[in-house]
């Protein structure tokens, strides 16, 4: 039996909310309180020879559910960035920033100079007596030997999360969440606050004694192309079990058309160890010439990159290029994304759009969301923007409706209050900061409005 985190006494009664302390009684666990909270999570730190330290949960997890708030250990500029403030990292203008009278590093004024974040840098400057790089010695010190300065940048390089809340974003290492494993198809989604604290959270419900993720790379990418990035940044090959599969969980994002006799399977690499070598049809077997893919999709994400973006040149693309990918294929998705976000912007334009546009528009974010919530539920901010998209399109093409019927679109309404309750689901944790904190607003006024109408 355990015993009580206070006297000792056996007990079987554990903290709930973290499964991993033990009270005797209820009194005892209040007195703790003030100690334990800072501990209280419903995960734990584990090791192992493969993965180094991960974090794998000590009880399940509600769909939603904040699992981590903390705040950054340290916070630096990006590795490329134009000039920023030291202080809160925001971009300054060569024409309009001050440096301080004590280090000599740009600030972008007089508020910053007196922040105690800068006081290390600038007493370690100043001691110094030069904030110049010198040709062989950046940093002009004997007090860190240059491993131990590499190292350090390393570690920054390795853990560090981008931070959009500054403009331009910054780099910043929290302690927790340094212990996330990567995965493709993480369980874990990131919000930050706009004093850039990260929150981390659940968007699906995650069973107790699971490995706890987030994605390092872009779940939106095909697997060639998160590979490699992954390979680059943090120098790793990713085995989760998004990149094993290669038909990605039946999406077959990454796949081709098989073109043989009407055949309707799918080309993709036997294995992604093959993914360079030998890509075949898993239905009649035909194999594919992989410079013939490799052309095409270097074709395709050129045209993609170098196209006008407009809804006829979306809707070309798209066309085009299903001749040989498959229609949820990485680049045909890229493509409708673009498509949706262009067809009825705002809400005046979306209510002249044409009958034909609307409804493809409705088709595809449809389509995009069953897909991602598939293949990167974890992208909630993209899944947020695609339901208040879909939401908007289904309450306009319901008032065209009421308009030439006296049929009653109740459905539809129930439809459109549906996705919007969805979009404040994945949106609940983004701050005012963001477009998506103004969207949440906006998508609960929606929601209040479609509830009172369906009452
Ligand atoms: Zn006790
Ligand atoms: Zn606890
Ligand atoms: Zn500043
Ligand atoms: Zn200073
Ligand atoms: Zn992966
Ligand atoms: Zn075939």
């Amino acid at each position: 039996m355990s015993q009580c985190a206070v006297c000792n006494e056996p007990t079987k009664n554990k903290c709930s909310n973290c499964n991993q302390i033990f009270y005797c009684c209820e009194e005892h666990q209040k007195n703790h309180w003030k100690l334990h909270k800072i501990e209280c999570k419903p995960f734990k730190v584990e090791e192992s020879d493969e993965l180094g330290r991960y974090l794998i949960s000590t009880r399940s997890i509600k769909p939603f559910e904040i699992i981590l708030r903390e705040s950054a250990l340290i916070s630096v500029p990006s590795q490329i960035t134009g000039p920023v403030c030291l202080v809160c990292l925001n971009g300054i203008e060569p024409s309009d920033y001050i440096e301080c009278d004590k280090c000599g590093w740009p600030l972008c004024g007089i508020e910053c100079k007196g922040k105690a974040v800068h006081r290390a840098e600038c007493d370690f400057t100043a001691k110094r007596g030069t904030k110049k790089c010198s040709r062989n010695r950046f940093f002009k010190t004997t007090e860190f030997d240059e491993d131990l300065i590499m190292k350090t940048i390393g570690i920054l390089q390795i853990n560090g999360h981008e931070v959009p809340v500054t403009d331009p974003p910054h780099v910043s290492v929290f302690s927790n969440a340094s212990f996330l494993e990567h995965s493709c198809i993480p369980n874990l989604a990131k919000s930050f606050t706009r004093e850039g604290n990260l929150v981390l959270w659940a968007p699906k419900a995650i069973k107790k004694n699971t490995h706890l993720s987030i994605c390092y790379s872009d779940a939106v990418w095909g697997t060639a192309e998160r590979q490699q990035h992954l390979m680059h940044t943090k120098l790793f090959k990713c085995t989760c079990p998004r990149c094993l599969d290669v038909t990605e969980f039946g999406t077959n994002y990454d796949a081709f058309k098989c073109t043989e006799n009407d055949c309707e399977g799918v080309i993709l690499p036997s294995s992604l160890k093959e993914w360079n070598t030998h890509w075949s049809c898993s239905t009649c077997g035909n194999q594919a010439d992989i410079s013939f893919i490799k052309n095409i999709l270097e074709r395709a994400g050129k045209d993609l990159q170098a196209m006008d973006k407009s809804v006829d040149n979306c809707i070309k693309y798209i066309q085009h290029y299903q001749k040989w990918l498959t229609n949820r294929h990485y680049f045909i998705c890229q493509a409708k994304i673009q498509l949706v976000q262009l067809i009825g912007i705002d809400p005046k334009e979306l209510m002249v759009v044409a009958e034909d546009k609307l409804n493809l528009k409705m088709e595809y974010v449809k389509e995009l969301i069953d897909l991602y919530e598939k293949l990167a539920p974890c992208e909630i901010r993209m899944l947020g923007n695609f339901c208040f998209e879909l939401h908007s399109a289904i309450a306009e093409h319901t008032r065209r409706i009421s308009l030439q019927t006296t049929l009653s679109p109740k459905n539809m309404l129930e439809k459109s209050l549906l996705y919007v309750e969805k979009c404040i689901n994945y949106l609940q944790h983004e701050c005012d900061l963001f477009v998506e904190g103004h969207i949440l607003k906006q998508a609960k006024i929606n929601r209040d409005a479609l509830r009172m109408v369906l009452v």
